[in-house]
């Protein structure tokens, strides 16, 4: 189908697990897609996976000059930008006493700053161009079920959910929504520093209800109706993709 035809979609982290599947079920539902990742593979692999117009760029979406770089292209290819999908994040494993001070600013530049970079810039050029537009942050099932393991990135996808809200506010008069995704453990590079482990893959498997993982299309299929004319009332929310595990 072709429920995003004529849409401009800027997806970060596209050539990761989710990004990738976003921005790949965006194009077939007739987006034109702007990819970024600080990966060289956005380039070729994610780029070669789109259906129709598409561009990708390698950049870093802490660097404010590069993020302003992202946006440009989308103007410039493409005559503007309707949905940013704010999907780059990083995760550094540690027990609380454990946690280096070095791993906390990592995981909270990336996952903070960065999504703070990309939604404002996108958030300026959508009230320019006047037309409304939809932006996605990812947040996660950790900004709800805390992990002694897991405090910078639990942290930093609290301040996701958070900033999703204040951001959600300050956008509805300018007709542009702002939703959060949370997935809960799904397979992809993020999730295999877990699913390495026989052990804690085992443990993982055994508090989710569905007892599988989930599935990049299977959060991509959410982004979609998020950015989607079928979400128009829908502003504020973090969506939960995780098989049940909250609700346990
Ligand atoms: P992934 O590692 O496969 O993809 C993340 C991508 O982001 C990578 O391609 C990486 O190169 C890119 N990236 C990282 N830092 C960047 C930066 N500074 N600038 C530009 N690109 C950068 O992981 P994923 O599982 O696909 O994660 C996507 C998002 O979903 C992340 O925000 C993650 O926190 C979130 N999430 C994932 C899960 C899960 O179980 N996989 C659960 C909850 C939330």
């Amino acid at each position: 189908s072709t429920r995003l035809k004529d849409k401009v979609a800027l997806v970060t982290g596209a050539a990761g697990g989710i990004g990738l599947a976003i921005a790949r079920r965006y194009s077939r539902e007739g987006a034109r897609v702007v990819l970024v990742d600080r990966a060289e593979k956005v380039e070729t692999e994610a780029l070669a996976q789109m259906a129709g117009p598409a561009k990708a760029m390698r950049g870093d979406v802490t660097d404010p000059a590069q993020v302003a770089e992202m946006v440009a292209l989308c103007e410039r290819e493409f005559g503007g930008l309707d949905i940013c999908v704010c999907n780059a994040g990083v995760i550094r494993a540690a027990e609380f006493l454990d946690l280096e001070l070095e791993d906390l600013d990592f995981v909270l530049n990336v996952n903070v700053r960065g999504t703070f970079l990309v939604a404002q810039a996108a958030a300026k050029a959508m009230v320019r161009q006047g037309r409304g537009g939809s932006i996605i942050t990812l947040s996660s099932m950790t900004a709800e079920l805390a992990m002694s393991n897991q405090m910078a990135y639990g942290a930093s996808k609290g301040a996701v959910r958070q900033m999703t809200k204040s951001m959600a506010l300050a956008m509805a008069p300018h007709g542009v929504r702002v939703n959060a995704l949370g997935p809960g453990s799904i397979e992809t590079d993020i999730m295999a520093t877990i699913t390495d482990d026989p052990e804690a893959y085992r443990t993982v498997l055994s508090r989710i209800p569905m007892k599988r993982l989930g599935s990049p299309d299977e959060v991509a299929s959410v982004a979609l109706f998020l950015a989607s004319e079928d979400a128009n009332y829908v502003t504020g929310q973090t969506v939960y993709v995780d098989g049940g595990r909250l609700a346990l």
